[in-house]
């Protein structure tokens, strides 16, 4: 720090969504904050944020703690995927540990509206399960990981990922690399291109996947949705407002729990 100068914030983003770069656009660059955005280092090329950004894991609980010790950290935002759940616990645990405030950013759930076919399923292999008795050609845009759930299911499936996936796969199925963000028009061409007559998403909520949805109300084809992961023990916001509010407010009150 200069001598005389105002010193300096330090806020840790825990990131790899849109809300958490949104985040990160509206605190970097402000005077007397240094926004600091944490990548797991899944995805290649990935998309980055404004500010300081580091990449991978940090070692578990402790191994976050340790971390945000070390670089001065004094408010976490945790604004992962919302089925990110290992890395959500561990903030909690860590920011417990350290004496950190913690705040969750996680955009809402879609909801079904009126012409939905919603099926729920609490996970990949409650989805897996449910789907002979729903289609036959299976569009999965369920992510990288967890697709073993599928690998026994005798269906087609059309599997979209950023990167592409390792492990065991369905013996039926195609891979389609693409990243978001998917508009209805589109997602209802590619259904209707490869003839899918079911769909299986991970309730992640936010406008930038939801065309798939409509895509398939228009279509009436019906939906696997599987439901969130437990939400983590923090206070919590869904909109990046509510955490440029947050951690505004805790420059203001350093310490504040
Ligand atoms: P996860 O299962 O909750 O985390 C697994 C491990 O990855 C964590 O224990 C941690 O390793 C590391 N990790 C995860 N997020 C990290 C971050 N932001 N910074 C540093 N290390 C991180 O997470 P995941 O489901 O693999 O998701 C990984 C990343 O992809 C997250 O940042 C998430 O926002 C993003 N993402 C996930 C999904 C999804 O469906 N799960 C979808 C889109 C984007 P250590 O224990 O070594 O610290």
């Amino acid at each position: 720090m200069n001598p005389g100068s105002a010193p300096v914030f330090t806020v840790l983003v825990l990131g790899g969504t849109s809300e958490a770069r949104a985040l990160a656009a509206r605190l970097a660059g402000r005077p007397g904050l240094r926004v600091v955005s944490s990548l797991a280092g899944r995805v290649s090329n990935p998309s980055l944020p404004a500010g300081e950004v580091r990449v991978g894991g940090f070692g578990g609980a402790a191994g976050l703690a340790a971390y945000a010790r070390a670089e001065g950290v004094g408010a976490v935002v945790d604004a992962t995927h919302p089925f990110a759940e290992t890395i959500s616990a561990h903030a909690v645990e860590a920011c417990a540990v350290a004496g950190l405030p913690l705040l969750r950013l996680a955009r809402p759930g879609w909801t079904p509206g009126e012409g939905d076919d919603w099926h729920g399923a609490g996970s990949l292999d409650e989805a897996a399960a449910l789907l002979p008795r729903l289609g036959t050609r299976v569009f999965l845009t369920t992510g990288r990981q967890g697709l073993a759930s599928f690998a026994p299911v005798d269906l087609w499936f059309l599997i979209r990922c950023v990167d592409p996936p390792s492990g065991p796969l369905p013996a039926r199925h195609e891979v389609l690399l693409a990243r978001g963000p998917y508009y209805r028009g589109a997602e209802r061409a590619l259904m209707a291109r490869f003839a899918i007559d079911v769909l299986v998403t991970k309730n992640s909520g936010g406008p930038l996947t939801a065309g798939k949805l409509d895509a398939a109300r228009d279509l009436q084809i019906p939906v696997v949705m599987v439901s969130r992961p437990a939400a983590a023990a923090t206070e919590s916001v869904t909109a990046v407002g509510g955490a440029v509010r947050w951690v505004e407010n805790h420059i203001a009150r350093p310490g504040r729990p």
